[in-house]
């Protein structure tokens, strides 16, 4: 088994990285489970800047190997807002009411035709020196609703309509999320790759 840190607060995020990690290669520990773990400022301006530090960061402090992910919808007719800043859109980090309400307005002269958006996930392993080994993202297509719809999820998902679902995130089964979101997209392409490191890694001792 191989020991990973999975460097996220986020607990809804745990959840759907642990369903897509093989549990019989994997030894997962969240961040809540370690009290000496750091807080990691997101203070890169893309995604994939801001995995790259939140997984280096750890992984030095920890002395451990870090999978880290840095997440967030881009909207179209928003050139690409949220973004980076997905999760304090509203201005509170981690309020998805107020940031689905800001979406919601900002939005509220667009048309359908033109709500068009992508969520991105962006992930970095580091090794325990703080060294990038592997990096990966991916990518979901949708549309913002005119309104929420379900409970499922978090974040922006009661917005964000699957068009081959006509249902939006909130609404679909987590399963359907597993089979197509950006953090499946983007883990399904890591975990074979991550898989050799860490075979070539045992048998360098
Ligand atoms: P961060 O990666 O912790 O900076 O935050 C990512 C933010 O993007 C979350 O707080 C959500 O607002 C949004 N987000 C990322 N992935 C998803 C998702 O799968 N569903 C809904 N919102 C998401």
């Amino acid at each position: 088994m191989f020991d990973l840190v999975l460097g996220t607060h986020n607990a809804k995020k745990l959840v759907e990285l642990r369903m897509l990690l093989p549990e019989d290669r994997f030894k997962l520990t969240s961040l809540a489970e370690i009290p000496t773990a750091i807080e990691v400022e997101e203070t890169g301006d893309t995604f994939a800047a801001n995995a790259a530090l939140k997984a280096t960061e750890q992984a030095k402090h920890l002395g451990r190997w870090v999978l880290a992910e840095d997440s967030g919808l881009t909207v179209d007719a928003l050139r690409g807002a949220p973004g980076v800043i997905s999760a304090r859109y509203a201005g509170e980090h981690g309020d998805d009411e107020a940031n689905n309400d800001k979406l919601l307005r900002e939005l509220c002269d667009v048309p359908d035709e033109r709500r068009g958006a992508q969520f991105n996930c962006y992930l970095c392993l580091a090794d325990p020196r703080g060294e990038v080994r592997l990096q990966a993202s991916g990518q979901c297509r949708g549309r913002i609703a005119q309104q929420r719809s379900g409970g499922a999820g978090f974040g922006y998902d009661p917005l964000f309509i699957i068009r081959e679902y006509h249902r939006t995130f909130g609404e679909l089964d987590l399963t359907v999320k597993r089979a197509i979101s950006h953090r499946s997209r983007a883990l399904r392409q890591f975990v074979p790759t991550m898989l050799g490191l860490v075979r070539a890694e045992k048998f360098q001792g």
